[in-house]
């Protein structure tokens, strides 16, 4: 039986990815909303033939746990309510998956992952691009190291914020674009270098449009670094366009360009092009959830991980607030 999933929040992740993703998906299907506009709801009800009773507003989600057609709340509001929305997920004992990033601190991810636990239900964080065959290659060769360790690293992931959005309001997003586009590139330091860091050197850099972004920075660079010596370069912004990633080992490397979106990505290493066959990484990613809700084994994406990203996410914070000061991470 394909597991049902409700997603809560129509905006345009569920509308452009995650709904149509649910049409191709072999472990689960969409079998309910939960919405601020009930019209909004019962157009998706009928064109992805749920029942009208499975439409639910902010106000109404508890009543999902007497819903047996649903099994997995996802959660593709902004940030600041993943943690309420998470949490009252986890109320109606139905399993969670909570996008990115997991929320606006550690102390909100603390609460998510103590909910869910209390509940019995999994967690998982919509990190998509651990479902992507060009991320598994850098996660490959971290593993085996067949080039080396990865010691030398850099990656940024920025676009140009052209209309005001929740994504420059601090209290909405937990902060600028390291919340929503950085934390990709902390993520994927970190899948290549097969380890957490342990410090961090940031700085935040000037803006240009100060009254755009008024409490969340604009732009953002810093300095990963690992037990091991390695380190990665990061950058983020919403003032410029850039989606790239590099790791060099002693004998090889690997780069990916773009690298960040949800197709259409390009990667080679020191062997040449990488061949792969193109998924749909979201269905790809809540098809692996729904096994893993079946098979009762942990998601390779769980909350504990959404929650290590804030906790770097959070030093990179408070190097750049104190000026550029070597960070430790407590992960
Ligand atoms: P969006 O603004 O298009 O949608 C947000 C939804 O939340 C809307 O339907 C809105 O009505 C609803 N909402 C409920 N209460 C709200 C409130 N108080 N204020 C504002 N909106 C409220 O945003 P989006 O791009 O769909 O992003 C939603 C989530 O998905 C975010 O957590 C974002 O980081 C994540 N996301 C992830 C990816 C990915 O690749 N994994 C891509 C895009 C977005």
């Amino acid at each position: 039986k394909k597991l049902g999933v409700a997603l809560v929040g129509l905006g345009s992740y569920s509308t452009g990815q995650l709904g149509p993703a649910l049409k191709s998906t072999e472990h689960c299907r969409l079998a309910g909303v939960v919405t601020g506009s009930r019209e909004k709801g019962l157009a998706w009800a009928r064109d992805y033939g749920f029942p009208e009773a499975s439409v639910y507003g902010y106000d109404t989600m508890a009543r999902i746990a007497e819903n047996r057609d649903i099994d997995i709340v996802y959660i593709v509001t902004p940030p600041g309510l993943h943690a309420e929305h998470s949490i009252a997920a986890a109320k109606t004992r139905k399993h969670v998956i909570c996008e990115k990033p997991m929320a606006n601190t550690v102390a909100e991810c603390d609460a998510i992952l103590a909910a869910c636990k209390e509940a019995g239900v999994r967690l998982s964080i919509g990190y998509r691009l651990h479902f992507d065959p060009l991320h598994e290659e850098v996660r490959r060769m971290a593993r085996t190291k067949e080039a080396g360790a990865f010691m030398k690293m850099s990656g940024g992931f920025a676009f140009t914020m052209g209309r005001k959005s929740w994504r420059a309001e601090k209290k909405l997003a937990g902060g600028g674009p390291l919340m929503d586009l950085g934390i990709y590139v902390v993520q994927e330091a970190c899948m290549a270098a097969n380890a957490t860091p342990v410090a961090v050197t940031a700085r935040e850099r000037p803006k240009k449009r100060p009254d755009f972004f008024v409490d969340v920075e604009e732009s953002i660079e810093w300095t990963l670094e690992f037990a091991d010596g390695a380190r990665c370069e990061g950058f983020t912004s919403y003032d410029e366009g850039r989606n790239d990633f590099r790791a060099e080992a002693k004998d090889g490397w690997i780069e990916l360009r773009p690298a960040f979106n949800y197709g259409g990505n390009r990667g080679s290493t020191h062997r040449g092009p990488i061949e792969f066959t193109a998924v749909n990484q979201q269905a790809v990613q809540m098809d692996d959830f729904a096994l893993c809700v079946k098979e009762g084994r942990p998601s390779r994406v769980p909350g504990e991980l959404g929650r290590r990203d804030l906790s770097i996410v959070e030093a990179i914070y408070a190097s750049a607030a104190a000026g550029g000061k070597r960070t430790p991470i407590r992960a």
